[in-house]
């Protein structure tokens, strides 16, 4: 109870900050593009009912559609072939208390703004840890690059003849963070989880292949992740609870104690 009293206090003299980590859906949203063999996403579409007139003179509401993997969306388990069997790997059957853990960000924007498919490694994390101390077991682990200042552009799909562009973990990252360090998750700012070309890797869509094939989760399409400090924040990340939903769209929000932010 105190603890609780504590934390509500904090919100509200805003001790604690809350940071929205979410783009706003609407129908520019870019969607992620398959190769043309393979079934597509539908955009975002949404459709007034009615706006204080005739078709209903008091209030205001509207049809939505998507797919569950448009905007800033959770990835869950059952998403990806080695995650399919898994009993409570499905936006309704994920235990609650996973949709909030803390979070390490990792900032390699400089590196991207050289190499648009840049590859996080090992190596990276470990330098990363050097300075900020390992990663504490069931945290998010997530790739900041700067990529979300894209969003509504072409650049934030970066489509050229071989497919898209951006960045995301090496072939050995995602399972190298599962094993050993027993993260909750990855998330990323571009469209996808994985890099993209990542289906050209040595493993290809290995976040997709390792994080879920472990029963863990993805974020991606964050944005503001230059408001979050390298560590102790918490994100708060449900999605909609669809029955055997692969994922869904997600209104992202971290807990971050005021001064902590990351300059
Ligand atoms: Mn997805």
């Amino acid at each position: 109870m105190a603890i609780l009293q504590q934390l509500a206090q904090a919100l509200a003299d805003q001790t604690i900050e809350i940071v929205d980590l979410t783009h706003t859906l609407e129908t520019r949203i870019p969607v992620i593009q398959l190769p043309a063999e393979f079934r597509q996403s539908a955009p975002f579409k949404i459709e007034e009912i009615s706006r204080f007139d005739e078709r209903g003179p008091l209030w205001y509401w509207n049809n939505f559609s998507c797919g569950e993997h448009t905007g800033t969306h959770f990835d869950a388990p059952i998403h990806w072939i080695t995650g399919k069997d898994y009993p409570d790997g499905a936006t309704d059957t994920i235990a609650v208390q996973k949709f909030m853990a803390p979070a390490c960000v990792i900032d390699v924007s400089d590196r991207v703004r050289d190499d648009e498919d840049y590859l996080l490694t090992i190596a990276d994390v470990e330098q990363w840890e050097a300075k900020h101390g390992r990663i504490p077991e069931g945290s998010w682990v997530l790739m900041r690059t700067g990529w979300s200042t894209r969003q509504y552009t072409d650049a934030f799909l970066n489509h050229k003849a071989d497919g898209g562009h951006s960045p995301g973990p090496d072939s050995q990252l995602p399972l190298w963070l599962a094993n050993e360090r027993n993260v909750i998750g990855w998330g990323t700012e571009p469209v996808g989880t994985d890099a993209g070309q990542a289906h050209a890797l040595a493993k290809p869509f290995p976040c997709h292949h390792d994080m879920h094939g472990s029963n863990k989760f993805g974020l991606s399409s964050l944005a503001n992740l230059h408001l979050l400090p390298p560590t102790g924040s918490v994100l708060i990340t449900p999605p909609l609870k669809i029955k055997q939903g692969s994922g869904s769209p997600c209104r992202v929000l971290a807990l971050v104690e005021k001064n902590a932010r990351q300059r």
